[in-house]
């Protein structure tokens, strides 16, 4: 998608430091880090946010948490523990209409979130 940032990054267009990558996959470091470990994961495929994704594409979201689980593991936070976040919508706080996980971790969580 022309004017989709993380299009753009994933197009090379916009540097970005990858953690990640598959035919499907992309992660990366996230530019305004929240926690000492805060990666995104993408499709490579444009989906503004998880309601656009159709079900013959379910198989993106379970590859993008495995994704995550393997970075978890990389990042040595898979046994101390980590958050993955989905954002959709306004009143989540969804900035980018890019479908993203966040995988946070590195330091203890407070929960709800805010
Ligand atoms: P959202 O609020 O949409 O769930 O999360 C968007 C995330 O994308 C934010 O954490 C923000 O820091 C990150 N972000 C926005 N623009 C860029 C960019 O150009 N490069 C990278 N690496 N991260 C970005
Ligand atoms: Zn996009």
């Amino acid at each position: 998608m022309k004017d989709c940032i993380f299009c753009k990054i994933i197009n090379n267009e916009i540097p970005s430091e990858k953690v990640y990558e598959d035919e499907n996959i992309l992660a990366f470091e996230d530019i305004n880090p929240k926690a000492p470990v805060h990666i995104l994961l993408i499709p490579k495929l444009h989906f503004a946010s998880l309601n656009e994704i159709p079900e013959d594409k379910k198989g993106l979201i379970g590859d993008l948490l495995l994704a995550a689980k393997k970075i978890a593991a990389q990042k040595k936070i898979d046994k101390k523990g980590y958050r993955i976040v989905l954002n959709t919508g306004k009143e989540s706080g969804q900035e980018v209409s890019h479908v993203h996980f966040h995988l946070l971790g590195g330091r203890r969580m407070t929960w709800p979130p805010g």
